[in-house]
């Protein structure tokens, strides 16, 4: 406790000097040298020059200029050293997606006349979203500030992060700064959207630094369940802001590369102002297992078995799909893939070096009946049992090359994502009523997680020991989850920060406090539409899924009021016509007199004369059949005689 207080003590007294430095302060009065020698040390090894410009900058700093009002205007010589406050700025943290939700996942930092822009997602629509194909943010924040924004930084290749940009870039023209698995999953996708050109994606690796403007952004190496996958270490003019993206602490990983732990310890010792954390499972206690425990469980499906053995999995999943690969070089079996994503991931993770197909190992898809049984794998797609994906089509005998049935033993290495469950082992009963061996993760260890669990979680806060910590990426119990999990850890619930779409958090001068929220929430894209189907759309729709749709059609001549066309009646989704000609016959008749009846009225307008319609036709219906369908009337007027005798053919 003691310690806690001194340290509480120092930060306050750093605060003023704007230069946070947890330990070692104290053997280096110069706060703001330290600060500066450990950022160049950690950006790249320190020159000689560099020494001498730094002590100069000593030479000519005077003690008092350490304050807060002089800082505020000192400009430090080195380039790669920390970016100067400007008095009176905060920098504000606004997450546009992704907290509150899974999904959808965007977070901007804005510092003055500068935003960064951190991931872009999208996420599925739930069933009450009917036709929609995609969500996206609202990033109509953004486009009010145009102008400011002044790059993307995406933290890994997961749809939930990268799925929002073709519809992001076609309002801005930034650069996307990325790994390089992420640059390939991200060129696929814009590869859809032929409008998109000149894309300007900056390709940099784990332990890179990028300098823009106020802003200074690390990729610090994770574990995730696709390859590439970073964290980011950003240093503001309010102090250092990690930002752990979807993460998870792997100590075997399948290719070598841990999570750069390391790196995060020493951020944390020089002092991290805002830690943003994956929340995801965050409920969950102990430790995510490592990828490799599902090599092994591979290892075991394939053993001595006889069947010819199909294998879903996420296709970002690129260690798994290269450990499939390996697993099937040791038992002789030849791979194909089915499934477009599936051969897109083959295409650019062989081309990075992720995946390393044998030539003579891998065939095609119409290929697979040459060989026995046990001599074939196929990798498919349609782990979540999507309508139309591979393994669907297969349980659902609609796969051109693949019958599935008794032969085959089907392995599903994922979990469904929670609102797949039911599509999911809906798909596993087909496939087990045609006789096949189904495996799934309830069964044995063939998934892993990819995010972190409690312990994972707690490590991390301790690693980083940040002032003020923000759960992101997860539904607002998964953010509590991970609040209750940093006051274990010893942080002040007043220094959590659970925030909500569009709610902006203020950093700055030592002090944190929520602003005034910018409009948020959710966009819909339904076919080329982006935007356009909106809540009245959606209620449109769900009536007309409930109750179906009547057009009442007939023309009129409003110059002389009476009915050109006798009305015509046509039914979707409300009744079966051919069995209700007698109720079609009375619905005619009831539109027929609503027409005479608002004709009769000498001050009655077109607009009335429908109203009248599709009230009448309304009253009726709910009397009779107690349904409420949307009512269509196209009433087409007339104004003079001799305008209906042209538009009459
Ligand atoms: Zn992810
Ligand atoms: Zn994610």
């Amino acid at each position: 406790m003691s310690e806690k207080t001194t340290k509480k003590d120092k930060k306050e007294k750093d605060l003023l000097t704007k230069r946070k430095v947890r330990k070692g302060a104290k053997t280096k009065p110069d706060t703001a040298k330290t600060e500066k020698s450990e950022s160049v040390k950690s950006a790249k090894p320190s020159s000689p020059a560099r020494k001498k410009s730094r002590a100069a900058a000593k030479k000519t700093m005077p003690k008092k200029s350490r304050e807060l009002k002089d800082l505020d205007r000192y400009i430090i010589e080195d380039e790669d050293m920390v970016m100067p406050a400007r008095p009176g700025k905060m920098l504000r943290v606004i997450p546009l997606g992704g907290v509150g939700e899974i999904g959808k996942n965007m977070t901007v930092l804005e510092y003055d006349d500068e935003i960064i822009v951190i991931d872009c997602g999208m996420t599925f629509p739930d069933d009450e979203l009917l036709g929609v194909d995609l969500v996206i943010p609202d990033t109509t924040y953004l486009q009010k500030n145009a102008d400011k924004v002044k790059a993307v930084f995406i933290t890994h290749a997961h749809e939930d992060h990268i799925g929002g940009l073709p519809y992001f870039l076609r309002n801005f023209n930034v650069p996307i700064y990325c790994t390089a698995l992420t640059e390939g999953l991200v060129s696929l996708r814009l590869q859809e959207h032929k409008n998109l050109k000149d894309v300007k994606f900056k390709v940099r690796k784990a332990g890179d630094t990028v300098k823009l403007g106020s802003f200074s952004v690390e990729f610090v190496r994770v574990n995730h369940s696709v390859p590439d996958s970073c964290a980011l270490a950003i240093k503001t003019p309010v102090g250092m802001v990690v930002f752990t993206g979807d993460f998870k602490i792997d100590t075997t990983p399948v290719d070598g590369e841990m999570i750069d732990l390391v790196r995060f310890g020493e951020l944390g010792k020089k002092g991290v102002e805002l830690l943003m954390m994956d929340s995801t499972n965050a409920d969950r206690a102990g430790m995510a297992m490592s990828e490799r425990r599902v090599s092994d469980s591979f290892e075991r499906e394939f053993k001595d078995c006889k069947k010819r053995i199909i294998v879903a999995s996420f296709a970002s999943n690129v260690h798994r799909i290269q450990k499939i690969i390996e697993i099937a070089a040791k038992h002789d079996r030849k791979v194909a893939v089915s499934g477009r994503s599936m051969e897109n991931i083959l295409k650019v993770g062989s081309e990075l070096g992720y995946i390393r197909p044998d030539k003579n190992r891998m065939i095609e898809l119409a290929q697979i009946k040459k060989y026995p049984d046990d001599k074939v794998v196929i990798i498919t797609t349609g782990s979540q049992g999507e309508a139309m994906s591979a393994l669907y089509r297969m349980a659902y005998s609609s796969h051109r090359q693949v019958d599935v049935g008794p032969s085959d033993k089907i392995l599903i290495a994922a979990s469904p994502i929670p609102g797949n469950e039911k599509s999911v082992y809906q798909m596993i009963n087909e496939l087990i009523r045609k006789g096949a061996e189904v495996v799934y993760e309830r069964l044995a260890d063939i998934h892993v997680s990819g995010h972190a669990c409690q312990e994972e979680l707690k490590l991390m806060l301790s690693l980083i020991k940040p002032r003020y910590f923000m759960p992101v990426h997860g539904e607002y119990r998964h953010l509590k989850c991970n609040a209750s999990l940093a006051q274990q850890t010893g942080m002040d619930s007043e220094n959590i920060f659970l925030t909500d779409l569009g709610k902006v958090l203020e950093i700055g001068g030592g002090k944190a406090r929520w602003g005034a929220s910018v409009p948020s929430g959710r966009v819909l894209v339904d076919g080329y539409g982006v935007g356009d189907v909106g809540t009245l759309v959606l209620r449109e729709r769900r009536l007309i899924g409930q109750d179906g749709v009547i057009v009442a059609s007939a023309a009129v001549d409003m110059y002389e009021r009476r009915i050109l066309t006798e009305p015509f009646i046509v039914s979707r989704g409300f009744i079966f016509v051919k069995e209700a000609e007698d109720l079609i016959a009375e619905m005619e008749q009831v539109t027929r007199d609503a027409l005479n009846f608002a004709l009769g009225r000498k001050d009655v307008g077109i607009k009335a004369v429908r109203d009248a319609v599709s009230d009448k036709l309304s009253d009726f219906l709910y009397k009779k059949t107690k349904r409420s369908p949307v009512i269509v009337p196209i009433i087409t007027s007339t104004p003079s005689k001799s305008d209906i005798l042209r538009a009459t053919p």
